[in-house]
């Protein structure tokens, strides 16, 4: 499986321990190389190592997010800037997007949707990772033109089996539980069940895999799920 072999660095800026979490680990899932920092001094130290995009929280314990923003922009710096900003609190974000943030979610944000959101900024930015070809052996999946193939065909999928191929060929060899891939794929907000994930894994196979009932790429793990094979 060839990938960008440099993968997208983002600085995650989050002072509630759950969200940070809960944030961390769907970006490392995604593919990113991430750095946290619960605070704003631990931001502005890390920020100097340069990152491809930041995930700013703005209610941090020392000091407001964008006074973060605001000093990266007067110093010239262009890095893509995801605002983490409070429901009840639409000035901030007026505020963010006039000091130079790029977007905004609103929590609790729904994590595909942060996930989309941070590649749309990274494509626009130039990122490798975002843009890059997903291959795995014949198949093939472009993030950025949202299509799939296999050879020279082209595969007609529909978006929500486009969204778990991706996600899946983005994490080879990794088993995922049904409950893992509707939390991935679909979000927490999803109120559908395991059969699901099932019906859609059917759907995946008969368009991806020269033969559905022995499939090479989406592979049943008995007793846990599925798993999105890479090797030949
Ligand atoms: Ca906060």
């Amino acid at each position: 499986m060839s990938k960008a072999t440099d993968p997208d660095r983002i600085l995650l800026v989050e002072d509630d321990e759950r969200i940070r979490l809960e944030v961390l680990d769907a970006l490392q899932a995604g593919g990113f190389v991430v750095s946290v920092a619960a605070t704003l001094k631990e931001a502005t130290d890390l920020v100097q190592n340069g990152f491809d995009l930041v995930l700013l929280d703005l209610g941090l314990p020392d000091g407001d997010g964008l006074d973060l923003c605001r000093s990266l922009r007067a110093s010239g710096d262009d890095m893509p800037i995801i605002l983490l900003t409070a429901r009840d609190a639409p000035e901030q974000r007026v505020r963010g997007l006039d000091v130079g943030a790029d977007d905004y979610v609103v929590k609790p944000f729904h994590m595909p949707e942060l996930v989309a959101r941070i590649r749309g900024l990274l494509r626009r930015s130039g990122s490798k990772t975002a843009t890059g070809l997903l291959r795995a052996d014949t198949l093939w999946l472009d993030p950025q033109a949202r299509t799939v193939g296999r050879d020279d065909q082209r595969l007609d999928l529909k978006p929500r089996e486009f969204d778990l191929l991706q996600f899946m060929m983005t994490n080879p060899g990794r088993a995922w539980t049904r409950d893992q891939l509707i939390e991935r794929v679909w979000g927490k907000s999803f109120d559908g069940d395991a059969r699901t994930v099932d019906l859609h894994i059917a759907r995946l196979r008969s368009k991806i895999e020269t033969d559905p009932s022995d499939p090479r790429y989406v592979e049943t793990v008995w007793g846990v799920g599925y798993r999105f094979q890479d090797e030949s």
